[in-house]
């Protein structure tokens, strides 16, 4: 089944076992807006900054991106470009379609399952692929004091190696996004976020 995981267990309905259920669902996704399109408002003012990906700023935590699609999939010479923008405040000018799609988002619950898909790959002549079984997903398992207590040695998290303190979180180059949780005031000695 090459479908999204959450997608995978409504097509299952209520054939789908306790493990895959499980499993599957812990595999949380982001649904993004996603316009083909011909509008150049949609990508840097200047020419010569357009790229392959251009990223615009983001809104409601979601990131406003536009790929220029004559780069990317070779187009010849047109007279507009092709551009697919995902998550634009407004509707592009020229759009010529627009659909929308999820991507899954990291979690420590999806760390842990995706090192469970063995349960049920195959299990009853069924096997599941899909983006979520990406390396992405491990991203936060360290940050999970059942695999180390030691929360100095989480990803991003540096200590005062006296008091052992948490003085500093970096997690900026991880394309995580959602709600801090309020347990972060807890935190008296940070000072870089
Ligand atoms: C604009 C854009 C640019 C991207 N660029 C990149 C990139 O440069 N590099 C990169 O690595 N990734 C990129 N991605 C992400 C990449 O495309 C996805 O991560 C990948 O396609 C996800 O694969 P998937 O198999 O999990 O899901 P999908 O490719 O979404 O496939 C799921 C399939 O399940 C089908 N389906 C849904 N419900 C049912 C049903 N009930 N019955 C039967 N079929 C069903 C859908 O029609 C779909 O075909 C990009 C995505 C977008 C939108």
């Amino acid at each position: 089944m090459a479908t999204h995981a959450p997608d995978a267990l409504k097509i299952l309905g209520k054939q789908a076992t306790y493990d895959e259920m499980r499993i599957l669902g812990a595999f949380q996704y982001v649904y993004s807006d996603v316009f083909l399109h011909c509008d150049k408002n949609l990508m840097p003012k200047n020419p010569a900054a357009w790229t392959a990906w251009n990223f615009l700023g983001a809104m409601d935590n979601k990131v406003c991106v536009t790929y220029w699609l004559n780069v990317l999939q070779n187009l010849c010479e047109t007279g507009l470009p092709y551009l697919v923008t995902l998550n634009p405040s407004h509707t592009p000018e020229h759009t010529l379609l627009k659909w929308s799609t999820g991507h899954p988002f990291p979690s420590v619950a999806a760390s842990k399952a995706s090192f469970e898909l063995d349960h049920i790959q195959g299990k009853r002549g069924i096997w599941f692929c899909g983006a979520y079984q990406g390396e992405f997903v491990s991203l936060l398992l360290d940050w999970d004091d059942v695999h180390s207590v030691d929360f100095c040695l989480w990803r991003g998290v540096f200590c005062d190696n006296v008091t052992l303190s948490v003085v500093s979180l970096n997690l900026s180059n991880l394309n995580l996004g959602r709600e801090l949780s309020p347990a972060i005031r807890d935190l008296k000695n940070i000072r870089f976020m």
